[in-house]
């Protein structure tokens, strides 16, 4: 997005006056952190103002509350989350269709993406799709676009794939850069069998060497097939992998880690995987549109599942350019947001 934006001198203006706010409530360790990536061009939105939000201790959203200035403030011990895409397969808004368009940066979604940063410099990446090079370099799309971005991430600890569909695979190759700033050691790919399968497969030169087998020319990578139901670990963080039905499309994982559930790209859940998602602190959830669609998650099926599994908070994720983030932020009812690039929540580890 910083390249679209960068386009207009109004452009360059809004970035310039973007400024990280975070939301805190009284208990920090149900926060979420909504840091705009930049105001509207429009200016509707301040910087601390209806653009961010957070849920209070009772789920509640707060409004207003005051901006500090960076991930300094997390406890210590407190993992962050950070929705580092919430577009759909296409991203958004699309290009060719200028009724489409929307000059919200709130609007602009890379590919469906997550990233778990850990008190100790720990990173688990959720998903590595065509934006990867962008996510790692950007996580919180806060970056100018010209300085060098501090807050790039250079290490992970391994990768939990949801499926091997391109949005969610497709930027594989990027992580040869992380290879290489960790001395060529290996990353770990954790998912189901058919969905590692499928990457070996299309991905043959990834996987050539295993760990520790980096070149200059090709990612050093290997997979760890993960059953559902059965409880793994990477980082420190206890991981639980759930099937998933993608409508037409196959099936997903989805995972919860520690209090934590991801679920993208899934029409139902298996019922044998629900208990697994009882009790959770944080729900991030597909929901591409209003509408119906037989792959993902409409608004009524999504605010159905929400209310079975009852999270404390809830994020929406993958996104299609039709749903506009001020229209939304509007309607949503209380515990439920919808995610932007960049925002983050913590959790605990
Ligand atoms: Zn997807
Ligand atoms: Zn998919």
């Amino acid at each position: 997005m910083t390249g679209l934006m960068a386009s207009s001198d109004a452009a360059l203006e809004c970035l310039r006056r973007t400024v990280p706010v975070r939301r805190m409530s009284s208990e920090s360790a149900v926060t979420v952190a909504h840091r705009p990536i930049a105001e509207p061009v429009d200016g509707d939105v301040a910087a601390g103002g209806s653009g961010s939000c957070a849920l209070d201790s009772h789920g509640g959203l707060l409004r207003g509350g005051v901006p500090l200035s960076s991930d300094r403030d997390m406890p210590p011990c407190m993992w962050e989350l950070i929705i580092t895409g919430c577009g759909t397969s296409h991203g958004n808004p699309p290009w060719g269709y200028p009724e489409r368009w929307s000059t919200d940066p709130r609007d602009f979604r890379r590919r469906a993406g997550g990233m778990l940063k850990g008190p100790g410099g720990e990173v688990v990446l959720i998903d590595v799709g065509p934006d990867l090079g962008a996510q790692l370099r950007d996580p919180y799309r806060d970056w100018d676009g010209r300085s060098y971005p501090s807050r790039c991430i250079t290490r992970t600890d391994g990768v939990l794939l949801t499926h091997d569909h391109a949005d969610h695979c497709h930027g594989i190759n990027e992580l040869r850069q992380l290879n290489r700033l960790m001395d060529g050691a290996g990353i770990p790919i954790f998912g189901l069998s058919s969905h590692l399968d499928a990457l070996r497969s299309t991905f043959g030169y990834c996987f050539s060497g295993g760990n520790g087998a980096y070149s200059r020319s090709s990612p050093a990578l290997s997979t760890v097939s993960v059953m559902p139901g059965q409880p793994f670990s990477v980082a420190g963080l206890t991981i639980t992998a759930v099937t998933m039905s993608h409508g037409t499309a196959g099936i997903t994982a989805g995972f919860r880690i520690n209090d934590v559930a991801w679920l993208t790209d899934l029409k139902s859940i298996d019922p044998v995987g629900l208990p697994a998602l009882k009790g959770l602190d944080l729900l991030v959830l597909d929901m591409l549109r209003e509408e119906e669609h037989p792959t993902h998650l409409c608004w009524a099926e999504a605010e159905a599942l929400i209310a079975q599994l009852a999270p404390r908070r809830t994020i929406l994720t993958h996104m299609g350019y039709q749903c506009r983030y001020a229209a939304w932020e509007e309607r949503l009812p209380d515990g439920v947001v919808m995610a932007f690039d960049g925002m983050t929540a913590q959790f605990s580890g």
